[in-house]
């Protein structure tokens, strides 16, 4: 993998993630020391500058406290003059063409992250940034093959890792939303990237639960959970030698999957060589099975992916496990799931469709 570290018109970093010979991240076998610049093996060369006139990125973002729940609110009213539904000859994520100055100044690229320019956190409030998964405007994440695949997590292990750096950031959250039924205001196949300044409520519960289960059983909370989904089986979805994703026992979303490494680690940048290069088959094929519940006829369905990385600081960050929870908010052909009454007013979630259900029917669209 091959990085190109660059800035934007007005000030944003801009990073190319490059396949190539070139040694892996902080390997450096032959190469000695340096093993993080640019090797001669790479071929690609990203000098292209941005041209556009852009002016200083406008953010107001603040952290607000709830003092009744404890947790943060992230006002940002700079938001609502962001990039809405372009058409496709002026996607802001596709290579800059034909004197079309996009955000990425070059004429191609494989998989490229830059900052938010209208960013939910920025400055001592965290950092936003935009993964592009592919140059190509019309592929989906389940379209742009194993290569490419094992790139995109290349690019968000190597996030993590700079992310970490940063005094502060102390929780890097990688995802996807896709589909306009979640909200998706650019058809471009991308991901993102929160960097929050505290940890999440999310993680917050899970690593409350695994401290207790912890003190109560002397055992991790996550091995014991995998365990047991592997020993009933009745709701593992698949299984490979180093990953297996099932629905959970108690899942929210009509169809959901959480994908989890065999071998628990914290966050990305401790997942090991094997695991890494089976990830990009699991995925996808995880990812062509969502587009299959519905049918053929259905168009593509509706998700967000959700990486869950301990948090850098906290307290019993090692009993927690990285993995992947993919979900979808269609819960039948043409009907969506709202979070109504019972979810958003008191966080019960109803859900329609049976786990076991939900797992037989993505047993049922495995590729052939
Ligand atoms: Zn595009």
């Amino acid at each position: 993998m091959k990085k190109t570290v660059t800035r934007l018109a007005d000030g944003r970093e801009l990073i190319y993630y490059d396949s190539g010979d070139g040694a892996d991240s902080g390997d450096g076998a032959d190469s000695g020391d340096g093993a993080d610049s640019g090797d001669s093996t790479g071929g690609v060369v990203r000098d292209a500058v941005d041209r556009r006139p852009l002016g200083p990125v406008a953010t107001s973002s603040e952290i607000r406290h709830d003092p009744l729940l404890g947790d943060s609110v992230a006002i940002a009213s700079h938001r609502q003059s962001r990039t809405y539904h372009p058409p496709a000859d002026e996607c802001p994520l596709c290579p800059s063409r034909d004197g079309r100055l996009s955000e990425i100044p070059d004429s191609s690229y494989e998989v490229v992250v830059f900052e938010n320019r209208f960013p939910s956190l920025a400055g001592d409030s965290g950092r936003c940034e935009v993964v592009c998964f592919t140059s190509d405007h019309d592929a989906s994440f389940a379209d742009i093959g194993e290569e490419q695949a094992a790139l995109v997590l290349a690019a968000w292990t190597d996030r993590t890792a700079d992310l970490a750096r940063l005094p502060q950031v102390e929780q890097v959250f990688a995802f996807e939303n896709r589909g306009e039924e979640i909200g998706v205001t650019l058809g471009h196949p991308h991901g993102q990237i929160y960097a929050y300044p505290f940890v999440t409520p999310r993680t917050e519960l899970m690593l409350r639960s695994a401290r207790t289960h912890r003190a109560e059983t002397g055992r991790n909370l996550f091995d014991d959970v995998v365990a047991r989904e592997r020993a009933e089986g009745t709701r593992v979805v698949l299984e490979g030698e180093h990953w297996v994703a099932f629905v959970p026992y108690a899942a929210h979303w009509p169809y959901e999957v959480h994908l989890y490494p065999k071998r628990r680690v914290p966050d990305l940048r401790s997942l090991d060589d094997a695991a890494r290069a089976e990830f990009p088959r699991v995925y996808l094929e995880l990812l062509k099975r969502f587009d299959r519940i519905f049918g053929e006829a259905e168009p593509p369905t509706p998700y967000i992916a959700a990486w869950h990385q301990a948090p850098f600081r906290a307290e019993g960050r090692d009993d927690f496990a990285l993995h992947l929870e993919l979900f979808t908010v269609r819960r039948t052909s043409g009907k969506l799931k709202f979070l109504a009454g019972s979810e958003s007013g008191m966080s019960v979630f109803i859900n329609d469709v049976p786990p076991e259900n939900a797992a037989g029917r993505l047993r049922e669209v495995a590729s052939k």
